[in-house]
């Protein structure tokens, strides 16, 4: 089975964000850039799949800026074994990113395409849903634990209150949960490594599809500040205050 990992390049979990003073988005500049967190987990499954022997081949491909070949690499680097850039300085929304990807499945005849469930800066949790549509693939989403059996996966996904296991038939798309795995660090000579496998680079306009936004953003603010406690004297003021302040009881 081959498996194809999409993996985007975001500002880092651990940068706190500014917003620019124009409000049309957040400041890119000089700041320190990852890969998704989400796709960091969907790219470890795939490596236990490939080495649980229920795969052969992992693609990583990503869509964006020139720069985006550090997160294939990283991929590549923790045991993807080839890389694929579609190249773009555009903000390029799901649903721009699912045609895309799925004319990447078309020429490369994945089995499974394993996404992350969100990308941290659009938290749009949107891709593997439109992927799975536009493919009429079964989708597994949220998942936090997936098996392979003959043609199938049964995939567990985490859900308000429990967790459920489904069985989907291949090909499939299935989209990572926090739980799922923890992935590991890519060594210094795999990372050497890494630099010698291949990684092709295209053009958008390679694959030929609509990917104009349908969306306006119209501002990009600052969450409000949470402002100071107060201390009370009693309980009899907490009550007072609850009730009459918050208005929460
Ligand atoms: P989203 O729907 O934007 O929250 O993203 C969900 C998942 O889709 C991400 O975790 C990635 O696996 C994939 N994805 C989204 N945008 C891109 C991109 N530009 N390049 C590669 N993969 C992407």
């Amino acid at each position: 089975m081959k498996i194809l990992v999409p993996v985007k390049r975001v500002i880092d979990y651990n940068v706190k964000v500014r917003v620019k003073s124009d409000e049309t988005g957040v400041d890119l500049a000089n700041v320190k850039m990852s890969m998704n967190p989400f796709d960091e987990i969907a790219v470890e499954e795939a490596i236990r799949l490939k080495e649980a022997g229920a795969a052969e081949e992992i693609v990583a491909v990503s869509i964006g800026p020139e720069k985006a070949q550090d997160q294939i690499r990283q991929a590549l680097a923790m045991g993807a074994d080839r890389g694929l850039l579609i190249k773009t300085d555009d903000v390029i929304e799901p649903l721009g990113v699912a045609k895309l990807l799925r004319k990447v499945v078309e020429e490369e005849n994945p089995e499974l395409v394993i996404l992350g469930k969100q990308a941290i800066d659009d938290d749009s949790n949107q891709t593997g849903q439109m992927l799975a549509a536009l493919l009429d693939w079964p989708q597994g989403t949220f998942a936090s634990k997936v098996e392979k059996s003959d043609g199938s996966l049964n995939v567990t996904r985490e859900i308000d209150g429990g967790l459920q296991t489904i069985k989907i038939n291949l090909p499939a798309v299935v989209t990572t949960d926090l739980r799922l795995n923890e992935p590991r660090y890519a060594s210094l000579p795999n990372i050497m490594k890494a630099k010698k496998k291949p990684l092709d680079v295209k053009e958008v306009s390679d694959y030929g599809v609509d990917i104009a936004p349908r969306l306006e953003v119209v501002k990009v603010t600052e969450p409000p500040r949470r402002e100071a406690g107060v201390k009370v004297e009693s309980v009899e003021e907490l009550v007072e205050k609850l009730k009459n302040e918050a208005g929460v009881i």
